[in-house]
């Protein structure tokens, strides 16, 4: 008599039924067709989908979550065994084939991984921040013993056991004795592998909290599947590491990693921010609104009064305009790139925290960076490892968004020199320590800076007022200059503070939520055009420009192909803020106007009364600087006879070289505030 108790089903007959038969659509054998793709192109692994197994037998779904490394093991066999059916002759040996999970249902955050995920195959999601070169790892080695009585070799470890980390045995499996072993590289078997770090996404980490992260070992065809700078979800297996039991002896703390099973790279931009159906109304509600372009303005730092042109400057820079690729290949960015210089404490840092903020996706750092990788990329040496990593900075991290950079100024010697192509080419290259990478940068700069002489001498061309290098002030579409000079507003602004520490709101603002999703709305779906009345509004004022600098003999060049660049930029950035796909003659003239208010308020030559863009990316105006020199120049020559040059002869000297007094005594007087020359004793001046 046979008493059947229960059922004993073999796991691995399931598993191997499913990838034999599971169907997605009827007559589509899903995972058959993966297989016979590995045969047929050697490919290294299939991709199967964890609601798939759950929906053929919730109990090996089951049994992957709870023992993941010998289900998969398990599972991979059942492949191989698969695969051996259909071809004898594909050669395992060399070839090693995966099965790769996605889908798990549920996603961990990094800072919510605990104890109980280790050994269990957990989904988390984040920004790959830094890679090794790849290596590779030897996964079985063979040993030769050296031993006159044996020299035999053999496999390492045995046949069906598995180690991260391979360590020499101790007694010889052929013969039994101890001694000394020898690898035999040539019959060593490798795999490639490299390291990775997966840190939080920016937006996820808590105010004023340091993102967390996690080393994952990616392996064979998963290495260099990612970059530096991609959103990534990885799946796979949480580990203790062994060598941190090795070297820390008895203390039982370890470090864990991922052993990665399957990424997934975002492609998509600003899938983070999720928009409803209910949002969705709201959003097309607003866009509606003839005003909806001031309603926006009026949303951006409300508590921040005045200061409208940067506030439409950033606006400009969130919506953004359209990324062009032309017939050639080469692209053009959409992205609008806007500098703030000014005076400290007059908001620059509230404005672009709020940027920052209301951006759908955006790193905000300093000009020094938060980590050594600073504002583009670093090749950084791990002290503990001695590993090396590609490590991406701010500007990559940003990659599909937003670079909020406070105090660019301050930023780091190899930052100057890298950020020009990561604002132009938008991408960022780096050859060191054998790491050769070229990382995406697709972002858009809004960034602040302090004045290099403590505060804005309005008297000098910005180059001279701020410590980065026209050629990368030339890059920026939009530059505004923030003076604080006390008088009339004092009481407004005070009035505005107050108000607004006492809870008062701006009329007709939008709220930040809203306002994000109406930005990652407009960015993802909105690609204007512009109309052929824009358009010729655009060439007529270009032309203008330019000829009005060939009209004057000598007269510096007024506008260049940068500009006509930066102007159809924001024509599509003003479109995108009604959800238009026409950018409309209106569009084109508000560009103009802020394209006018920024080359005039940084770039208007005061003596030639012209708008000189090399003034705003080159310095002082020819006429001018040329002055400043002459009187310098005048000052020090006088002072080589006399302890210091007194400003009667300064004057006298300056009036023979054709300068006339007023002038002298004021740039004597900047020349002073600046800290170029000090007074030795009233009114005597010295070069310092
Ligand atoms: P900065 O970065 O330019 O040195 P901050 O952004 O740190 O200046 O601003 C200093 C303080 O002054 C902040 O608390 C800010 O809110 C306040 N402030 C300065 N200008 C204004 C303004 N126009 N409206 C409202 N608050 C202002
Ligand atoms: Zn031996
Ligand atoms: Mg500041």
């Amino acid at each position: 008599m046979v008493i059947l108790l229960e059922t004993q089903v073999d796991i691995g007959d399931v598993f191997e039924e499913f990838l034999k038969n599971f169907q997605d659509i009827p007559g589509n054998f899903k995972y058959m067709n993966q297989i016979n793709e590995i045969i047929a192109y050697r490919k290294k692994s299939i991709i199967v989908d964890f609601n798939d197994l759950f929906s053929f037998n919730e109990k090996i779904a089951n049994e992957i979550i709870l023992n993941p490394l010998q289900s998969l093991t398990l599972l991979e066999d059942r492949m191989i065994k698969i695969i051996e059916e259909l071809d004898n002759s594909y050669p395992l040996e060399v070839e090693k084939v995966h099965v790769r999970i996605i889908n798990l249902p549920r996603v961990i955050e990094l800072r919510k991984i605990r104890s109980s995920d280790v050994n269990k195959i957990i989904s988390v999601e984040g920004i790959l921040t830094k890679q090794t070169p790849v290596k590779e790892r030897a996964y079985r080695v063979t040993f030769k013993h050296v031993h006159p009585d044996c020299n035999q070799e053999f496999i390492w470890p045995e046949e069906g056991e598995m180690n991260d980390i391979i360590t020499t045995p101790s007694v010889c499996p052929r013969c039994g004795k101890i001694g000394q072993f020898e690898i035999v590289p040539e019959k060593t078997k490798l795999i490639d592998w490299q390291k990775v770090i997966l840190q939080e996404r920016p937006e996820e980490v808590p105010p004023g909290q340091l993102p967390r992260q996690i080393e994952a070992i990616l392996e064979d065809d998963l290495v260099d599947s990612a970059r530096p700078g991609d959103r990534v979800k990885l799946t796979g297996i949480l580990m203790i590491k062994q060598d941190s039991i090795v070297k820390r002896g008895s203390r039982t703390v370890f470090d864990v990693y991922m052993k990665v099973i399957s990424i997934e790279v975002s492609e998509k931009v600003l899938d983070e921010v999720e928009i409803t159906d209910e949002d969705k109304k709201k959003i097309q509600e607003l866009a509606k609104d003839p005003w909806i372009k001031e309603r926006i303005m009026s949303s951006i730092a409300p508590s921040i009064y005045d200061h409208w042109e940067i506030k439409e400057a950033i606006g400009l820079a969130l919506f953004g305009g359209v990324q062009r690729t032309m017939q050639d290949g080469t692209r053009i960015r959409g992205d609008i790139h806007v500098l703030i210089i000014g005076d400290p404490g007059t908001a620059k840092s509230q404005l672009l925290q709020f940027a920052a903020r209301v951006a759908p996706r955006s790193v905000y750092t300093t000009g020094k960076g938060a980590t050594a990788a600073g504002l583009t990329a670093a090749v950084v040496r791990e002290k503990n490892t001695g590993d090396y990593y590609l490590e991406a900075g701010a500007l990559v991290l940003a990659d599909g968004g937003i670079a909020v950079i406070d105090e660019i100024d301050k930023m780091k010697d190899e930052d100057r020199v890298a950020i020009h192509e990561a604002m132009e080419q938008q991408t960022v290259s780096i050859a060191k320590a054998g790491i050769v990478a070229k990382l995406n940068a697709r972002a858009t700069i809004i960034a602040a800076g302090n004045p290099k002489f403590g505060r804005y001498i309005q008297e000098r061309g910005i180059a001279e007022n701020i410590d980065l290098p026209p050629t990368i002030l030339s890059r920026f579409d939009l530059i505004f200059i923030l003076v604080d000079k006390p008088g009339s507003e004092d009481q407004l602004l005070a009035n505005h503070i107050l108000d607004m520490h006492g809870g008062k709101s701006v009329k007709n603002s939008i709220d930040v939520d809203l306002l994000k999703k109406y930005i990652a709305f407009s960015r993802k779906y909105v690609n204007p055009q512009l109309s052929d009345e824009a358009k010729k509004l655009l060439a007529d004022f270009y032309v203008e420009m330019r000829k009005k600098s060939s009209d004057t003999p000598d007269s510096p060049i007024l506008i260049t192909p940068r500009q006509l660049e930066a102007l159809i930029r924001l024509t599509e950035a003003y479109a995108r803020m009604g959800l238009r796909e026409v950018a409309t003659r209106d569009d084109a003239e508000r560009a103009i106007n802020i394209m006018r208010i920024f080359l005039e308020k940084v770039g208007l030559d005061v003596e030639s009364g012209s708008i000189d863009i090399d003034t705003i990316m080159l310095g002082k105006p020819k006429s001018a600087r040329e002055k400043m020199v002459k009187i310098l120049e005048i000052i020090d020559t006088l002072a080589q006879n006399e302890e210091c040059a007194k400003i009667k002869e300064i004057s006298k000297e300056a009036e023979r070289e054709g300068i006339e007094k007023q002038s002298t005594e004021k740039i004597v007087s900047d020349m002073k505030k600046s800290g170029l020359i000090y007074e030795v004793k009233t009114e005597c001046f010295k070069k310092v």
